[in-house]
């Protein structure tokens, strides 16, 4: 018998969800992260008062009422909604397109007037569009595509739209209503007090272990539980033995300013191709503003985002899910399949982009089987 039935690598969201619901049925649980904190990309720290998302911006939002419910076991979730603003030279544009921009760009009132004027922009493109450049004027027309996608996407990849393929940008929605809320979502907040809060409450008795690096640490650890969740990259488990498996990667720039309010919104995206950030998020109004006590807060802490190139070593932001690397993963999965006692799981264990409702789906999914 060993001391844990479940050793947890990650406390990420996957791994804390995992843990709770292993604890909540009996079972005894080690969970290890090779950070020094909890929580995993939705780690946030306090600064100045503020919750500060470290890697990256989370909004929480979902149609899945059974994650919904889920979540709030363990957070109460404020009334955010993300409304991100388009920063073009100084102008400011509403995002997604919907009636303020298109009122803000050509100044037209009604729904139709704007119709019209997007039919008239989007027949410059004929025939099957070649590259994200028509893609893009094909379905919101030029004048959209010049000043809220060109820059913004051409700093995303790091190349030039027309060399981009049409893929890439399936659909731009375009409302034509006055709706500044981006998300679809029946339910949509930031919980109160930060998301690593949250994840405490999920591991509220559970024995965890930082500064704990599953992969070094190997032999030791395995002797300990009788099966493994690992949250961890698929590639680096196997040694990277079948090369790597690549991610698209994002650079914060993170200031304190001794001012109580710097852009008045959560995130503003820079949308021209000249200014190298490719948004700015102000983290105080994911909270209104406000600290713990309700009280107005006299700084603010924002971070400039920057699109990077990944390389081996980087922390791995977003999984490039593209022919090569799905074929890998393919590859690394069939190794998985024929390991015994460990299961694959979150982010970077199934290579996805998950977004936080559906890496909950998936942990309480997998919980059900297993346990
Ligand atoms: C920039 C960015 C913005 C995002 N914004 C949103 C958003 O607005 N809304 C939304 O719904 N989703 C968003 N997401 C998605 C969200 O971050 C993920 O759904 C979620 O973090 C996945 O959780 P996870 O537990 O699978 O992975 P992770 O959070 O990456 O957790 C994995 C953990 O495993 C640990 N680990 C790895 N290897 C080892 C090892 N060898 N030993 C020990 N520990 C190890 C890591 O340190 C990490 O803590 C965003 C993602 C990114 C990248």
């Amino acid at each position: 018998m060993k001391k844990y039935d479940y050793l947890i690598v990650g406390a990420g969201l996957y791994g804390a969800v995992f843990a709770q619901q292993a604890k909540e049925t009996g079972k005894k649980v080690l969970v290890i992260d090779k950070r020094s904190n909890i929580g995993g990309n939705i780690y946030t720290e306090k600064i100045e008062g503020i919750n500060v998302h470290k890697y990256g911006a989370h909004i929480f939002h979902t149609n899945n009422k059974e994650v919904w419910d889920y979540v709030n076991r363990f957070a109460e979730f404020n009334r955010f909604t993300n409304s991100p603003v388009a920063n073009y030279k100084g102008e400011l544009y509403s995002m997604p397109f919907n009636m303020y921009t298109f009122n803000k760009m050509w100044g037209v009132v009604t729904p139709e007037e704007a119709s019209t004027k997007i039919d008239e922009q989007r027949r410059e493109i004929k025939g099957e569009p070649q590259n994200l450049e028509e893609q893009a004027i094909s379905l919101v027309g030029r004048d959209i595509y010049e000043k809220l996608v060109k820059g913004y996407t051409e700093k995303q990849w790091g190349r030039d739209c027309k060399e981009l393929p049409a893929f890439i940008i399936k659909r731009l929605p375009v409302r034509l209503t006055f709706d500044n809320n981006y998300f679809n979502a029946l339910y949509q907040g930031i919980p109160i007090g930060g998301y690593t809060k949250m994840i405490e409450n999920m591991l509220e008795g559970i024995e965890v272990r930082l500064d704990t690096d599953y992969l070094e640490n190997k032999a030791e650890l395995d002797k300990l539980a009788e099966k493994v969740v690992y949250t961890g990259a698929i590639d680096a488990y196997f040694g990277y033995k079948l090369g790597y498996l690549e991610y698209r990667s994002v650079r914060f720039d993170t200031e304190v300013l001794d001012k109580p309010n710097f852009q008045g919104n959560a995130a503003v995206n820079y949308t021209d191709r000249e200014t190298p950030w490719t948004r700015i998020i102000e983290h105080k109004w994911f909270e209104f503003g406000k600290g713990e006590n309700g009280n107005d807060l006299p700084n603010t802490v924002i971070s400039r985002e920057y699109s990077s190139e990944w390389k081996p070593g980087d922390e791995p932001y977003y999984p490039v899910n593209d022919d090569k690397n799905n074929k890998l993963y393919e590859e690394y999965k069939a190794l998985a399949e024929k390991e015994e006692n460990i299961i694959f799981g979150g982010r970077l264990g199934e290579y996805k982009y998950y977004d936080m409702d559906v890496t909950v789906a998936q942990a309480l999914k997998m919980s059900k089987n297993e346990l």
